[in-house]
């Protein structure tokens, strides 16, 4: 099946339930709506020339239009390549002509730019959600009343989406995933997940990632759930539609996770609907989780994945809740393999200690775009290289350690910055905190910790915080106060930035 297939294949059964519905306006489109929309939203991009071989790229904010553009290019028999409405016009261009997009969708706030980019980009199309001068509206091309698209594409070898990686580490990777990449993962998460139409999923982080693509977007239109759908996330007007929606199923990225665990007025807000709490995309400080589930009255547990994996490899399933630490990743998703090297070299570790992360599918993507190089290098036989270092224990729970490039080197030893930031996190006036390597006389590179501060506190003071609860070696030699720390819209540290300030 292809993507749309296999996630609206039973829409029909779902009838006027909804399926998406807008945070902020409140508008709802039904499951039976969706799949007469995506339908006619392919017939008309068909009329304009989209068909396979075509990118299109989609670049809005989270709202129920997301999901219909989607679908529809993917119906019509082209690609999406999602874009951040946030980047700027230059980098909106570059990601257009790297992704050799034809056509730009996109929201009615980001339609300026849009036009502008997809003009110097020699585009065919802008297509807008409401209008725009310059573009064509998304309304108009629904109501085309063309005849069905007849794309007849092959889902192992097909380009479903061109999404981009996170750029933590460094230039965006753009990464090729078929339709039967993505399928595999739905199918696979589902397995542990098991949403259905009585869920309701806050969709806060952004669908232009693979995380809110895959595991928000698409598993609840899959299992027939509502799919609350919210622009950005601020913890009040959060905390109000979690309650308002009786949402069960929410969605995390760890800042998230910090700002709900200090957050006023959560216990005025009715949450008993909210079952379960899932969080992915970087490290997940404890005491931080732990404040952030007692104060929602809901368990907070991990995933893991990359978008080099559609994205999905690790998780803890539902009913491993109660019994799996929160610092876990949990175990490995069905069809999925896994080995612990040690860096550099294909040798296994020892049982129980320490490697870099390989992973095996069929969600792993076919390539990176145009960059056979760097596809060689991270996938070497089956094997995804993932970057990140980890360890699995006698159950099968996986735990990530840290990135491998970001390891700080002081004199030979390795020390994790996210085991030295959760330890700043516990000081009751750090709110937040970035650790790096820099240049070290003695060390030859030691740890330096970014912080942003919560009342009284001086970098002494912290700095023998941090001696008295770690070895020697890994002390922070270095303290800087911040006003914020600089992250992704998924919440990652973009520790290459506080490199470059030093
Ligand atoms: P780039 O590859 O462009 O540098 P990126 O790796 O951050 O950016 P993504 O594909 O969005 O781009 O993120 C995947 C990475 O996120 C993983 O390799 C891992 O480092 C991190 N990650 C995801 N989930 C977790 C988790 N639960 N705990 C720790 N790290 C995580
Ligand atoms: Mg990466």
């Amino acid at each position: 099946a292809t993507l749309t297939e296999y996630v609206l294949g039973e829409a029909e059964r779902f009838g006027d339930a909804p399926a998406l519905v807008d945070g902020v306006t409140g508008e709802t489109i039904g499951y039976r709506e969706l799949a007469r929309q995506v339908a006619e939203g392919a017939a008309g991009l068909a009329a304009l020339g989209v068909g396979e071989g075509d990118v299109v790229a989609v670049m809005s904010h989270n709202q129920p239009r997301y999901a219909v553009a989607v679908h529809a290019v993917l119906t019509a028999g082209a690609a999406v390549a999602p874009v951040n409405p946030v980047l700027t016009p230059g980098e909106v261009g570059g990601l257009l002509t790297a992704a050799k997009a034809s056509v730009l969708i996109t929201s009615a706030e980001a339609a300026e730019k849009a036009v502008a980019a997809a003009t110097a980009a020699g585009l065919r199309h802008v297509i807008v959600f409401g209008r725009h001068p310059g573009a064509r509206s998304f309304d108009d091309v629904l109501a085309s009343q063309a005849p069905p698209p007849r794309a007849d594409i092959d889902p192992a070898a097909a380009l479903a989406i061109l999404p981009f990686s996170s750029g933590t580490t460094g230039k965006p990777k753009g990464v090729r995933l078929t339709h039967r990449n993505l399928v595999a993962n739905l199918a696979q998460t589902r397995v542990g997940w098991r949403i259905t139409n009585s869920d309701v999923m806050a969709a806060v982080l952004p669908f232009f990632h693979i995380y809110g693509f895959t595991i928000i977007l698409n598993s609840g239109l899959l299992g027939g759930a509502t799919v609350l759908t919210l622009p950005r996330f601020e913890p009040q007007s959060y905390l109000d539609a979690l309650a308002q929606h009786r949402v069960t199923r929410a969605y995390f990225a760890p800042p998230m996770v910090l700002a709900l665990a200090e957050a006023p007025g959560v216990e005025r807000r009715d949450l008993s609907a909210l079952r379960y709490a899932f969080c992915g995309a970087a490290p997940l400080d404890t005491g931080a989780t732990e404040r952030a589930q007692d104060r929602l009255g809901c368990r907070i547990r991990q995933g893991y994945g990359m978008t080099e994996a559609s994205p999905g490899t690790h998780q803890v399933f539902e009913e491993e809740f109660a019994r799996t630490p929160p610092g876990s990743v949990g175990v490995l998703s069905p069809s999925t393999l896994a080995r612990l090297v040690r860096p550099g070299t294909d040798e296994d570790v020892a049982e129980g200690h320490t490697g870099e992360l390989l992973v095996s599918g069929p969600q792993v993507m076919a390539g990176y775009l145009d960059d056979p190089e760097a596809t060689a290098a991270t996938i070497t036989g089956k094997w995804l290289h993932t970057g990140d270092l980890a360890r699995v224990d006698e159950d099968g729970l996986f735990w990530i350690v840290d990135r491998l490039k970001e390891l700080i080197k002081y004199k030979g030893y390795q020390v994790a910055p996210a085991e030295l930031e959760s330890v700043l996190l516990g000081h009751p006036s750090v709110a937040d905190v970035a650790v790096i390597g820099v240049a070290h006389a003695e060390g030859g590179e030691a740890p330096k910790a970014f912080v942003v501060r919560d009342g009284e506190l001086d970098a002494a003071e912290l700095m023998e915080w941090v001696a008295a609860r770690v070895a020697p070696y890994k002390k922070v030699r270095e303290v800087e106060f911040v006003a914020d720390i600089p992250k992704s819209p998924t919440g990652k540290i973009l520790r290459r930035v506080l490199k470059e300030r030093g």
